[in-house]
C-alpha cells in the first residue's frame, strides 16, 4: 500500500475533520473543508469501499455518461493535499465511532442511504422480485451487489414491472429496455452486460399509484425513454384525463405540467412488432405480488387521488403479468453502531448539520447529504447541503466548540496496526488505472471491477509495483 505521509501529530495542527463516506455530499464537505475554512483544516475522507464517489460511481446509470463525469470535477477534491482519501474502512467494523472520534477534532457523517423501502405487500420476497438498490447496484458494478439473486431474478424475463415513478424508477426501465449495443459503450461490469443481452425483455411497465401530475421524476429523464434503439413508450390516454384539482396541481407546477406535455405527444404511440413495449401506466397500486415458486404478476388496485393528494383504492382490481418486479419507491439510511438514525425519516436527527443527541447539539459531529436531509435532489444539491455543514462546523470552530485539541494518533497508522487496509489515493489510482486498461481490452473507456477482491488486488499490485527493492 502507499505510504501515507501524513505529518506527525502536534498540537500546533490543523483542525483535523473525518468525513465518513466519499460521495458526493463527503466530497463536498472535505472541499468546503479545505477551501473555504479561514483556519487550515485537514480532512480523512473515509468510505467503506475501495473506491471513491458514492452514487455517482454506483447509482448515476451507467447509460448516463455526461452525469458520471462530474467524477472528473470531484476528483479534484481528492487531489487537495488537505484532504486523505481512506477508502476500505468501515465505521463500526474496522474501528468504532468512538475510537475515530478520539482521533480526530469533528466528524461529518455523509453516507448516504443505502437501504431500500419495502412495499410491505404479500409476495415481495419471492424470486423474482427486487429492490431497485439491488439491480442498480449490481448494474453499476457495487460490491455488495448480490450478484446470484440478481442474476437468477432476470434470467428468462420477458415482463418487467417496475413499481414507482422516479427517477430511479426510470433508470431502471430503461436499462431493462435498452438494446445491448447502447450499453456496450458503457462502463458495466462485463458480466452485466451478458446477462442483460441475453434477457429477452419484451415489455416493461412503470406503474404509478398516482397520477401523471403527481409522478416525481423530471421532464429530461422523461423526455429520454423516447429515444431508446428498440423499445416504443406506450401511454394510456386514460391516465392523462385531469380532474380539477390535479388540473390545479399542474398549474402550479412547471416540471409537472413539461411531463404531461411530453406523455401526451406520446398517448397516440402504438405497440410496434417486436420492438420492447415501454408502458407508463398510472392510478394503480401493487396489492399483492402473485406467484408460487417466483414472480407471475402484481395485482393492482385501480386507485384515484383525493383532496390531500393521497391515493386511494377504489376496489377495482387487476392483475399486471410479470417474471420480474422492481419496486423503486425511494431510499432510507440507516444509523452506524452508535449513532442513531429516526426509523420514521431514515435521517440522522439534526440542525443545520450539527447531530443532536438526546435534543441538543452533539459537539463535534455533523451530517451532510442524503443522511442529513433524505433521498431527495440531484448530485450538486449536496454542495450546498455540505456548505451549511461546514458553516456549522466553522462556526463551532470559531466559538471554540471544537478545537485542535492536543496530539492526535494517526487514523491511518491506527487502521493499519489493527489489520485493516486502508486504500489510500495512490492505491484508487491504481484501481482506476486498471479498470481503464480492463475497459480498453474490449475498446470501451472503462470497464467497472465488480469484485471487492479483484479492486483490492489492483491496488496491491501497483503498489508492490513502485515497492522500492532492498
Ligand atoms: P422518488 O423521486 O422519491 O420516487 C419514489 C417513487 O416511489 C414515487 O413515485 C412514489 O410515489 C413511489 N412510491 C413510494 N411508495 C410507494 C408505494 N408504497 N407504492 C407505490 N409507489 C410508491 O425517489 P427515487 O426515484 O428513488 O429518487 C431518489 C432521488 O434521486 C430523487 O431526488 C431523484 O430525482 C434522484 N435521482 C435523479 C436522477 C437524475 O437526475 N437522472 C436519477 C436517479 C435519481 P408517491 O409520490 O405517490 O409517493
Amino acid at each position: 500500500m502507499a505510504d501515507d505521509g501524513s505529518p506527525a501529530p502536534d498540537s500546533e495542527r490543523p483542525l483535523r475533520v473525518a468525513v465518513v463516506g466519499a460521495g458526493p455530499a463527503g466530497i463536498y464537505t472535505a472541499e468546503a473543508l479545505t477551501r473555504r475554512a479561514p483556519v487550515p483544516v485537514t480532512v480523512d475522507l473515509l468510505d467503506r469501499l475501495p473506491t471513491p464517489f458514492g452514487l455517482v460511481r454506483h447509482g448515476i446509470a451507467p447509460d448516463h455518461p455526461k452525469m458520471r463525469a462530474i467524477r472528473d470535477t470531484l476528483h479534484r477534491a481528492l487531489d487537495d493535499p488537505g484532504v486523505r482519501f481512506v477508502g476500505n474502512v468501515e465505521v463500526g467494523t474496522d474501528i468504532t465511532l468512538e475510537d475515530l472520534r478520539a482521533h480526530v477534532d469533528a466528524v461529518v457523517y455523509t453516507y448516504g442511504a443505502a437501504l431500500d423501502r419495502p412495499l410491505a405487500v404479500d409476495g415481495e420476497d419471492l424470486p423474482g422480485s427486487l429492490a431497485a438498490t439491488d439491480l442498480v447496484a449490481w448494474y453499476c458494478g457495487h460490491p455488495d451487489a448480490d450478484r446470484a439473486r440478481v442474476e437468477a431474478a432476470l434470467a428468462g424475463v420477458r415482463r418487467a414491472v417496475v413499481v414507482g415513478v422516479g427517477n430511479v424508477a426510470l433508470d431502471v426501465a430503461r436499462v431493462l429496455a435498452r438494446a445491448p449495443q447502447e450499453l456496450e459503450p458503457t462502463d458495466m461490469p462485463q458480466h452485466v452486460l451478458d446477462v442483460l443481452a441475453a434477457t429477452p425483455v419484451e415489455e416493461v411497465t412503470v406503474l404509478g399509484r398516482r397520477g401523471p401530475a403527481n409522478a416525481s421524476f423530471t421532464t429530461m429523464e422523461l423526455r429520454e425513454l423516447d429515444g431508446l434503439d428498440r423499445a416504443t413508450v406506450l401511454v394510456d390516454p386514460a391516465d392523462l384525463e385531469l380532474d380539477p384539482a390535479a388540473e390545479e396541481r399542474l398549474a402550479g407546477d412547471r416540471n409537472a405540467s413539461r411531463n404531461l406535455a411530453v406523455l401526451r405527444e406520446w398517448a397516440g404511440h402504438e405497440p410496434a412488432g417486436d420492438r420492447v413495449r415501454l408502458r407508463l401506466r398510472f392510478y394503480r397500486r401493487p396489492v399483492r405480488l402473485l406467484g408460487a415458486d417466483r414472480v407471475t404478476g402484481v395485482e393492482v388496485e385501480r386507485t384515484a387521488v383525493d383532496g390531500e393528494g393521497r391515493a386511494v383504492g377504489t376496489g377495482e382490481y387487476e392483475v399486471v403479468p410479470a417474471d420480474l418486479v422492481v419496486r423503486s419507491v425511494g431510499y432510507r439510511g440507516e444509523g452506524l453502531p452508535g449513532l442513531p438514525v429516526d426509523p420514521r425519516s431514515g435521517t440522522v436527527p439534526n440542525e443545520d448539520g450539527r447531530v443532536l443527541r438526546d435534543g441538543g447539539a452533539s459537539a463535534g459531529e455533523y451530517v451532510a447529504g442524503w443522511i442529513k436531509r433524505g433521498p431527495s435532489g440531484v448530485v450538486g444539491t449536496n454542495k450546498h447541503d455540505a456548505r451549511e455543514t461546514v458553516a456549522s462546523l466553522l462556526a463551532d470552530a470559531e466559538a471554540g466548540v471544537i478545537t485542535p485539541g492536543g496530539d492526535r494518533d494517526d487514523l491511518v497508522q491506527t487502521l493499519r496496526a489493527r489489520g485493516a487496509e486502508p486504500v489510500l489515493l495512490e492505491d484508487w489510482r491504481a484501481i482506476d488505472a486498471a479498470e481503464v486498461a480492463l475497459g480498453a481490452t474490449r475498446g470501451r473507456a472503462r470497464t467497472t471491477m465488480h469484485e471487492r477482491e479483484a479492486l483490492l488486488a489492483a491496488a496491491r499490485a501497483a503498489a508492490r509495483a513502485s515497492a522500492p527493492t532492498a
